[in-house]
């Protein structure tokens, strides 16, 4: 299955904050940096590890340490708002930054910004955006990190359409995508209905 929704009581417990249009920008962030955690966790259940043994006061343990090179992606500037929490998981992941900008009209995103790190092929990349509305800007990253060398490439957002997720489908089957709520449909300004209006907005206070 390349769509995993996450039904996690504490994902949907903030969610539900994150939707409601009292939510003030900055109990918005924390639940943004909540939900986040969660969701990041649930995408890397099956990430590499080796075992090692450490000393504890009484003796041997043996454990597992992360061995995968994690690449964290946020697309500007939403994802921004899930990237912090994601670093504390993850603290030596790397990151790389795509700015992609969706004219208001047409829906229709270009990219105006990109910085990766080198060597994604051997990655575990986490792309983060929040909203996945049309799946127009999701499509434009995913094309853009597979040029760069990327093979898995795990999507995590917090409301999608099922347009996006359909369009993400078509054009990148083997990504999964990780989201806690696929919503009815898009308005005719192709925000997520109900969703929770502007992403971006609401973090920054730009409403
Ligand atoms: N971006 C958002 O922030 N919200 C939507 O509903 C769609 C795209």
């Amino acid at each position: 299955m390349s769509v995993q929704v996450v039904e996690h009581p504490l994902v949907h417990d903030a969610l539900v904050t994150l939707r409601d249009a009292q939510t003030p920008p900055e109990l918005f962030r924390r639940m943004a940096v909540r939900i986040s955690l969660l969701l990041a966790a649930e995408a890397t259940r099956d990430l590499p590890a080796s075992p090692v043994t450490v000393q504890t006061p009484l003796g041997a343990a043996q454990g597992r340490r992360v061995s995968a090179d994690v690449v964290v992606v946020p697309v500007l500037r939403a994802g921004l708002g899930m990237l912090d929490a994601i670093l504390e998981l993850i603290p030596a992941a790397r990151v790389g930054h795509i700015g992609l900008q969706r004219d208001e009209s047409t829906a229709i995103a270009s990219q105006y910004y990109s910085k990766l790190p080198k060597g994604l092929g051997n990655s575990v990349v986490l792309m983060i955006d929040p909203m996945l509305a049309t799946g127009g800007s999701a499509v434009a990253a995913l094309d853009h990190l597979s040029q760069a060398g990327a093979r898995d490439i795990r999507m995590i957002c917090i409301v999608a359409a099922p347009e996006g997720v359909e369009l993400v489908q078509k054009h990148h089957p083997g990504v999964r995508i990780y989201v806690p709520a696929i919503d009815r449909h898009l308005n005719e300004h192709k925000y997520i209905v109900p969703g929770l209006g502007d992403f971006g907005d609401r973090l920054y206070g730009t409403l």
